[in-house]
């Protein structure tokens, strides 16, 4: 059953960015407004979600890491309308499967906070009070421990996971609007090193501007476009031979209904009628597609980072449109 289980979590929890994600996401889903994101030798000795949610009360601390366990999808009528992050109650109990699971939390209606310790099964393991605010502190340590194939490759490319890791958490600070984002790093001899911070700013554009800075902001144009079926697309993208991406992705970021995914498709649009005249540069493009929730499909992948549009060639048509106005200089 363990080996399963195990088989299972990975699937869900695929390297150190979708952990954290999972994690992040939670926090987002419980209302946080700060989430400090606290790593130790950049995620391989343990990660850390520290947020100041709701909190979680205590008749879901048994069952809280236990496969399918979710307090979300009771309040919505059917998976179509989701609005929430989470719902398949799969990230806790696939981490506790995969490192060690510790969660530190306090709602409004407990005066203590409760630690909790998990072990690989999902079973409530050890239970004490103590001292927090209100909300939640997951704890990871050791991910991977258990899969040598796994932990072996974690260990190898540790700054490509880490960069990636960085990348989403920059998604985040984008767009999320007033949630203060903060994400550390200690390594080596107890150096603390901030990575990220952010004050949880009301609009996307003042976020782009704390995240790349005034300069790279001057360098955008908004786009701002709607489709035949409702939908609505919202953004910016680098204005006509300002692109300052020197890899493919580098600054792309795209969501659709503020939730951060893989659109590679999109990508290739935007890099394409960009680069009409400009072969050496790529595009900076920040696009989030506000859909209707019926018209997309978040349950195709576990890590629920691909999306499929039911109109796609409407909304691509749209964005086509609206970028080749502000590239028409480009096309000879
Ligand atoms: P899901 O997000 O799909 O519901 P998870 O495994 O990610 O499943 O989390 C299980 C449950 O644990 C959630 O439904 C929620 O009730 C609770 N939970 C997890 N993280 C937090 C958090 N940071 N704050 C409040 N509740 C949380
Ligand atoms: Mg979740």
């Amino acid at each position: 059953k363990s080996v399963v289980h195990r088989i299972c979590a990975g699937q869900v929890i695929l390297d150190l960015s979708s952990a954290v994600k999972e994690l992040v996401e939670n926090s987002l889903d419980a209302g946080a407004t700060s989430i400090e994101i606290a790593l130790k030798e950049y995620g391989l000795e343990s990660f850390q979600v520290i947020d100041n949610g709701s909190g979680i009360s205590p008749q879901n601390f048994k069952v809280l890491a236990l496969k399918h366990h979710t307090s979300k999808l009771l309040d919505f009528p059917d998976l179509q309308s989701l609005t929430t992050f989470g719902f398949r109650g799969e990230a806790l109990s696939s981490l506790c499967a995969l490192g060690d699971l510790t969660v530190e939390t306090r709602t409004v209606n407990e005066v203590v906070a409760t630690h909790l310790t998990y072990d690989r099964t999902g079973l409530l393991t050890a239970e004490r009070k103590t001292a927090r605010q209100v909300g939640t502190t997951v704890t990871v340590k050791k991910l991977f421990s258990n899969l040598p194939v796994r932990s072996k490759e974690f260990h190898r490319n540790i700054r490509k996971e880490y960069g990636k890791l960085i990348s989403l958490l920059n998604a985040y600070a984008l767009i999320a609007k007033g949630v203060r984002l903060v994400c550390t790093n200690t390594s080596g001899k107890n150096v603390r090193s901030v990575v990220l911070k952010t004050q949880g700013s009301g609009s996307l554009k003042e976020n782009i501007v704390t995240v790349f800075g005034t300069s790279t902001f001057s360098c955008l144009e908004p786009i701002s476009l709607s489709t035949s079926d409702g939908s609505v697309v919202e953004g910016f993208v680098s204005k006509s031979g300002n692109g300052s991406g020197r890899n493919i992705g580098d600054r792309q970021f795209f969501f659709v209904n503020g939730r951060p995914v893989d659109m590679p498709k999109v990508g290739k649009l935007v890099n394409e009628l960009y680069r009409g005249a400009n072969s050496k540069q790529y595009p900076i493009a920040i696009l989030n597609f506000i859909v209707p929730t019926r018209a997309y499909d978040v349950n195709v992948t576990p890590d629920k980072r691909k999306i499929f549009f039911s109109d796609e060639s409407s909304v691509f048509q749209s964005l086509r449109e609206a970028l080749g106005t502000i590239y028409s200089s480009n096309q000879a």
